[in-house]
């Protein structure tokens, strides 16, 4: 079966992908064997695909940290073969080899059944971007957040989290203003939803006053970095800021002022370690608030070749919406 492997040289330490046949029984232990039929590509796939960034635990490596696919063949009463599932998280395509394959193997205990009103490709075009911009929202949400409270903030909006959460907020009704350093995206950002965009340079500066003008009532932010210290400070009295990505750093070069002064929350959100319920429950939000037609408009469909150029791409954030891999 083909296969994206990630090999190592231990002289010089460097990594190369290509695709390769590998055999099944290759596959690591677990519970349930799928055919793999979509995958995606994500921030962490193309670390993945690579250098590794930390992530990758062993070589060879087969990344991929999703997939959709059928059941081959199942140890686990919870999955039978035939059964349509999805996957997310857990470090599979990091510390467990992923779903840049024909068939992946893994632990009954990560996969979730296909959401009702979503097809596989549909699932991985949402992929886990996507999930974890609705996670985004939920949280968002659970701490108060309603339409009526005002501009809600997206960073990073041109990449697979923040095109999902514009869709997403602005179809629940809510005004959403998008930040972007690619200018040329901004009709593709208006048709998502967006009804303002924010030139990244304008909101890059690190933080040189604690407390700006109040202006957002939510925020999803998928770069982190001095543009999060920066949105904190512009936060309105009480409102969150959800904190999904690091695109722009790990750093976050902030004032505690705006903790305390106006009462703002910073939300984290894991997508890795979600417990079953709640990805059951993101994935029934998606189905349910995702415009599909927006879905359709933020996809490029690959194939396993072109992963290693790809996985380059989205690192140096040229990478637009997301990326689709058709493994069938
Ligand atoms: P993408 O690369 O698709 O999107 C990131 C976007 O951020 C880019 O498209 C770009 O948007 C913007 N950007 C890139 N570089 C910079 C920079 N240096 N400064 C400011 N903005 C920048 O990645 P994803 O959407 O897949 O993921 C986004 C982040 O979320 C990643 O850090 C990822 O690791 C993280 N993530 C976290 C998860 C979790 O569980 N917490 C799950 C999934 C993702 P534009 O050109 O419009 O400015």
């Amino acid at each position: 079966m083909r296969a994206l492997v990630v090999e190592k040289d231990e002289d010089s330490g460097k990594t190369r992908a290509a695709v390769k046949d590998i055999a099944e029984d290759d596959l690591p232990a677990g519970d349930v064997t799928v055919a793999v039929e979509y995958s995606t590509l994500n921030y962490k796939d193309g670390l993945c695909i690579g250098q590794g960034g930390g992530l990758v635990r062993s070589y060879p490596h087969v990344p991929g940290i999703d997939f959709s696919g059928t059941v081959e063949s199942s140890d686990d009463p919870r999955y039978a073969p035939g059964d349509k599932v999805v996957l997310t998280g857990w470090r599979v395509g990091e510390a467990h080899w992923g779903g840049y394959a024909e068939k992946a193997r893994v632990k009954a205990d990560w996969l979730v059944p296909l959401p009702e009103g979503l097809d596989t490709r549909m699932a991985m075009a949402v992929g886990t971007a996507g999930f974890t911009a609705m996670l985004g929202v939920m949280a968002l949400e659970d701490h108060g957040l309603e339409p009526e409270h005002g501009p809600v903030l997206v960073t990073g909006a041109s990449g697979g989290v923040g095109s999902v959460a514009i869709a997403i907020l602005a179809n629940l009704g809510y005004e959403v203003a998008a930040v972007t350093g690619r200018p040329d995206n901004e009709s593709y950002l208006r048709e998502l939803g967006a009804s303002t965009i924010v030139p990244r340079a304008e909101i890059a500066d690190t933080v040189k006053r604690p407390l700006e003008a109040e202006t957002w009532a939510g925020c999803i932010d998928a770069v982190g970095g001095a543009m999060l210290a920066r949105v904190l400070g512009q936060m309105k009295y009480g409102c969150s800021v959800a904190s999904v990505g690091l695109a722009g750093g790990a750093d976050l070069p902030a004032k505690v002022i705006p903790f305390l002064l106006r009462g703002v929350n910073l939300l984290g959100i894991d997508s890795v370690m979600k417990p079953y319920d709640t990805r059951l429950e993101a994935w029934r939000r998606v189905a349910r608030d995702l415009p599909m037609e927006n879905l359709e408009d933020m996809i490029e469909t690959a194939t396993l070749d072109a992963l290693p150029d790809l996985g380059a791409a989205i690192l140096e954030g040229r990478v637009k919406g997301r990326v689709l891999v058709d493994i069938r």
